[in-house]
């Protein structure tokens, strides 16, 4: 039987991003060559494009009570996303905690509160962003989404973004950043800069949760933020 093309689509994407961390966490048993590695990087297929007249309305619809991949057996709450449809500030985080799960809601609990108060240090509120994350569904133990997971609710995040066309992305956390902009890269290299995401600025910066760890990044990520702002020209 011929998979569905977005079915391909997701399995192919899935199928790199595993045999990638795979190799990278030292597995053998296929050729982790160096060409073969990149060869296999370049199997990704563009993300099915979303119906041309959507909204985050639809995309919603769309979602339904999914039960696209394993993480909705242990949701209490899908968490879509929230903000200004016609946002210019767009924060994608990771996936849904404890708080979100139960709340449906992006961003509420601890490390939620302190996005919110980053938010506010730059004389915006939530209402004026959109944030939302890479996966809908609390993956079990905060636990890092696995590749499939990600690949799942993939389309659904590119058809997000598509629709509150935002002038910038933050991408909240390593996560968030791999998957924007493609890469393997830890946000510790990456953040600190804008990068291209077809006439989208992505800012990468440190997750909220692991501010709250290590609360010395915390002037790190006012130093993004504050680029944001100068581009946006959201005065100090
Ligand atoms: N962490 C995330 O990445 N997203 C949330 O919504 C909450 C915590």
């Amino acid at each position: 039987m011929t998979p569905a093309p977005d079915t391909f689509d997701n399995t192919l994407n899935a199928l790199r991003d595993t045999l990638l961390q795979i190799s990278r966490w030292g597995c053998r048993g296929f050729d982790c060559s160096p060409q073969t590695l990149a060869i296999i990087e370049k199997w990704s297929r563009p993300v099915a494009a979303g119906p041309p007249e959507d909204t985050l309305q639809t995309i919603r619809n769309d979602l339904g009570e999914c039960r696209r991949c394993a993480l909705s057996a242990e949701r209490t709450h899908l968490v879509f996303g929230e903000g200004n449809p016609d946002a210019e500030l767009m924060f994608v985080g990771e996936g849904p905690g404890a708080e979100e799960d139960h709340s449906g809601r992006p961003f509420v609990g601890p490390a939620g509160q302190l996005l919110t108060r980053i938010i506010e240090a730059m004389h915006l509120t939530r209402d004026q962003v959109y944030i939302c994350n890479v996966v809908k569904c609390r993956p079990p133990d905060n636990r890092n989404p696995e590749p499939v997971e990600i690949q799942t609710c993939r389309p659904f995040l590119e058809r997000q973004i598509k629709a509150v066309e935002p002038k910038v992305i933050c991408a909240l956390g390593s996560v968030a950043t791999q998957i924007l902009l493609d890469t393997n890269q830890a946000v510790s290299r990456l953040r600190g800069r804008f990068h291209d995401r077809g006439g989208i600025k992505v800012m990468p910066t440190y997750h909220p949760a692991y501010l709250l760890r290590e609360p010395d990044k915390k002037k790190l990520v006012w130093e993004d933020v504050k680029k944001i702002m100068a581009f946006l020209r959201i005065p100090l």
